[in-house]
């Protein structure tokens, strides 16, 4: 694609070229913004958590419903890696979800919301992350 010399905006008389020019500028705006589409968010504070990238199927699936002990259901999703949380307190292997993991509560590293549960098993770590309270993520 041969970029053009001419200025981007035209005048009116020359509607044609002008529409021409209009979509090629979405169209890079569109590519430069990829990276940041397929960001996942904390829906509080908006910092970056993970990625769609990063999404998983953990034991048969990347979304899954579990309930705690008090009976309070959280729907949570699936991540390798989630570099905007950061685990706080005690690892604890009681009630986990997850057979042969054990758990770690994680918060968001800006605002300290709980986002979820660093899950850990003798070879293996990944992210249980409470899908309302992300943003940006796809179903
Ligand atoms: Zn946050």
């Amino acid at each position: 694609m041969s970029r053009r010399a001419e200025p981007l905006l035209k005048q009116d008389d020359q509607g044609e070229t002008f529409e021409g020019d209009v979509e090629e500028i979405v169209e890079e705006a569109l590519d430069s913004g990829e990276d940041d589409e397929r960001a996942i968010v904390c829906a509080r504070c908006e910092h970056e958590v993970t990625s769609e990238d990063h999404k998983t199927s953990i034991q048969g699936g990347f979304e899954h419903s579990c309930a705690n002990p008090a009976g309070v259901l959280y729907r949570i999703g699936c991540f390798e890696e989630a570099p905007g949380c950061g685990a706080i307190g005690e690892e604890s292997s009681e009630f986990t979800w997850f057979e042969g993991y054990a758990w770690q509560v994680v918060i968001c590293r800006r605002c300290r919301e709980h986002l979820g549960w660093r899950y850990r098993s003798s070879n293996h770590v990944f992210f249980g992350l409470i899908l309302p309270k992300l943003d940006h993520w796809e179903e």
